[in-house]
């Protein structure tokens, strides 16, 4: 069955009196090369296991099934578990969740599918994520340390965009920093808004994370790290003297003695710094905060 063609989505949708959800960002994909370079830049083995987040009406499970030794896939909607369990009957390596990926253990699922034995290599996350969520989805798979070595989605092209800018620019911001901290970042392929049904209103474009092993920076907390992203790029306008003051408590002279620590020109703004300067200033407050 030619899942991706419209048709086929067509004939779906009536036997079962689907209707697609707009609210859970329901736009499947209609082009089998699109499909073909997500699985391909993936990089999956045969010995692998992939977790899908949101697999629709199952066009991405399928061609993943054919490259990897099981499949997990999560779906929220539960109209479309039947829909599944049809479209992907002839694969005997699928399993699909009825549930909210935002809810989901993935470590718990990992650990289930290796005890299992249904798979003994590395574990890939794929998805044509749903936009409203992307975000939300990625930072939890992060922070959660769900052993995954990649995951390779597709989302809103201003989102990627976003991921994977360097200092400098306006689309550099908290989350191009807290992913590159935690993952390498390549684009897979671009995809036009005309490759989905419905079309939605925006490009899109795949991209693919590599959990790093290590992070790219030392920190002594975390935590520090982070208040100061989430500060820094809250008021991006702001000089850093300005918009790191309160960071983990600390008055305006204690910022500017961190800045001068750290020679960082205090006139400067979040969206200039790198990773490594992130992590010098972090590193300061957090010796400044415990003197
Ligand atoms: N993978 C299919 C494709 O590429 O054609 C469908 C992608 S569609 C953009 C997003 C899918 O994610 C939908 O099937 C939707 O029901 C599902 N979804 C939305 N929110 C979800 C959530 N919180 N957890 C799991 N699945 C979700």
């Amino acid at each position: 069955m030619k899942l991706y063609a419209p048709s086929t989505i067509q004939q779906i949708r009536e036997r079962h009196n689907f209707e697609l959800s707009k609210s859970l960002g329901q736009n499947f994909i209609t082009d089998k090369s699109i499909i073909e370079k997500i699985v391909a830049g993936a990089g999956i083995g045969a010995d692998d296991l992939v977790i899908e987040i949101g697999p629709g009406i199952g066009v991405l499970t399928a061609e993943t099934a054919e490259a990897a030794a099981k499949v997990v896939a999560i779906e929220i909607d539960k109209k479309l578990i039947p829909i599944l369990s049809e479209t992907l009957r002839e694969y005997d390596n699928i399993r699909v969740i009825n549930q909210d990926i935002l809810k989901t253990d993935l470590n718990e699922i990992i650990d289930a599918e290796r005890a299992a034995g249904s798979f003994c290599g590395g574990v890939k996350i794929i998805g044509n994520l749903p936009y409203y969520i992307t975000t939300p989805i990625i930072m939890r798979i992060l922070e959660k340390g769900v052993a995954a070595d990649s995951i390779t989605i597709m989302m809103q092209k201003e989102v990627a965009d976003r991921i994977k800018a360097g200092p400098g620019g306006k689309t550099y911001g908290a989350i191009s920093v807290a992913v590159q901290y935690y993952c390498t970042v390549e684009q897979v392929v671009s995809v036009p808004k005309e490759v989905f049904i419905p079309r939605p209103k925006v490009d899109s474009a795949v991209l693919k994370l590599g959990v790093r092993e290590e992070h790219p920076v030392e920190l002594i907390d975390e935590r520090a790290f982070f208040a100061c992203i989430k500060a820094g790029f809250g008021q991006r306008r702001k000089t850093l003297l300005n918009s790191l003051t309160g960071v983990n408590g600390l008055s305006r002279d204690g910022i500017k003695s961190v800045l001068a620590k750290t020679g960082i020109d205090s006139v400067r703004r979040a969206e200039t710094l790198s990773i490594g300067e992130f992590a010098a200033i972090a590193n300061e407050v957090t010796i400044y905060s415990r003197r």
